[in-house]
């Protein structure tokens, strides 16, 4: 099973968020520690102490928290739950936390392997855009600091398709990324998110994101760049050097099942989902009733289908067609035949030993490919 944990505070909120976080106060800080930590022992018990695979403290920006809070969550996770053996524990962070608020040799002793870097750009202009805390310096030194502190694994996280990035200073923010050295990168493309900041600017046309077709080639052009390197493109907006996959987003796409806790936190275990509330004073509700009350639903035999095609899709393994056909007893190929033809002329899908992905140029515009097959 895959364990997560919310952390729902950051500095403030950057330009493009949606994310389920708010601005971090000592005080709701502590109230949630509490609670997170009550959580964790709760849910233990309600999944039997099933074994972890991965654990990830995510958010929000969990490195908000000072040091000794970080502790007591990871200390609560170890006390509640038996890590399997090789298990992968991430820990997200902003590089304005690494000068100094946090010590990494003591993140390390904890047994956290694996940092997630949110530099998202390593150009000032963008990262003011963006409205990040921090700039490039703070980036570049973020990730020498994490090497330095021994950490084998580091995953930076970047952003294509920002108002004002060309194809040729993304590609120039990548080669100073892979100069660094990290054995995983995240490329996302800008989302504009309903309510935020940056939405409302385009909207007002006080800014506007590169067009569509230069957005198409930074995908495109970053993906062959990022191989060119020796990063295989494992999916939509992930790559890795061989075998070093984020094992828990690759769980989520196996289907694994996973643990959430926090505010805003989803579970899924046993064929059963559940979700947190997103507001604090919601999760604080329910830890009041010991976490028993949490709205809670089956998946149907079609969620379950669209599912399997949804994640595995995503993956450039793909989708195992004998899987599909085990889960709902008909055959996929025969099933969406037509829609198949259409996409494969058109260089979006490939079939090959069993599996069906979406070529590169499919995974650019895996939305409306994957809504033609969902039930
Ligand atoms: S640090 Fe991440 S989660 Fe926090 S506001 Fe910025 S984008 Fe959102």
């Amino acid at each position: 099973m895959l364990l997560y944990v919310h952390v729902p505070f950051c500095r403030g909120r950057c330009a493009y968020c949606a994310f389920a976080s708010q601005e971090y106060i000592q005080e709701p800080a502590g109230v949630y520690l509490q609670l997170v930590q009550q959580e964790l022992q709760v849910r233990s018990r309600q999944v039997q102490n099933t074994r972890i695979s991965s654990i990830y403290i995510g958010g929000g920006t969990p490195t908000v928290l000072p040091q000794k809070s970080l502790a007591r969550i990871v200390e609560a996770v170890y006390k509640h739950f038996d890590p399997l053996p090789g298990c992968e524990f991430t820990l997200e962070a902003n590089p304005e936390n690494i000068q100094g608020d946090i010590d990494l040799k003591v993140l390390a002793s904890m047994g956290i392997n694996r940092i997630s870097l949110g530099i998202q750009s390593l150009d000032d202009q963008l990262l003011k855009v963006l409205e990040r805390g921090h700039d490039t310096r703070q980036a570049l030194k973020a990730m020498r600091m994490i090497r330095e502190a021994g950490f084998a694994r580091m995953s930076l996280d970047l952003i294509w398709g920002i108002p004002g990035q060309t194809l040729k200073g993304w590609l120039s923010e990548l080669a100073q990324a892979v100069q660094a050295g990290p054995d995983h990168l995240s490329c996302y493309g800008l989302g504009l998110e309903p309510g935020t900041r940056l939405t409302a600017r385009v909207k007002t046309k006080e800014t506007a994101l590169p067009g569509e077709r230069t957005q198409a080639r930074m995908y495109m052009h970053g993906a062959e760049y990022l191989e060119s390197c020796g990063y295989l493109q494992y999916e939509i907006s992930n790559f890795a050097v061989m075998g070093f996959g984020c094992k828990h987003n690759m769980g989520y796409w196996a289907g694994e099942p996973f643990l959430g806790v926090g505010p805003s936190a989803v579970s899924s275990h046993q064929g059963v989902r559940w979700r947190n509330p997103s507001a604090l004073r919601d999760y604080q509700v329910l830890g009041q009733a010991d976490f028993r009350e949490t709205e809670s639903e089956n998946l149907s035999h079609a969620q379950q289908l669209n599912e399997l095609v949804l994640l595995s899709l995503r993956t450039s393994r793909g989708l195992n067609l004998n899987d599909y056909k085990k889960l709902s007893g008909v055959s996929f190929s025969r099933k969406y035949a037509d829609i198949i033809q259409v996409l494969h002329r058109n260089n979006l899908i490939r079939m090959a030993h069993g599996y069906l992905r979406l070529t590169r140029n499919g995974m650019l515009v895996s939305n409306s490919i994957l809504e033609k097959f969902m039930e």
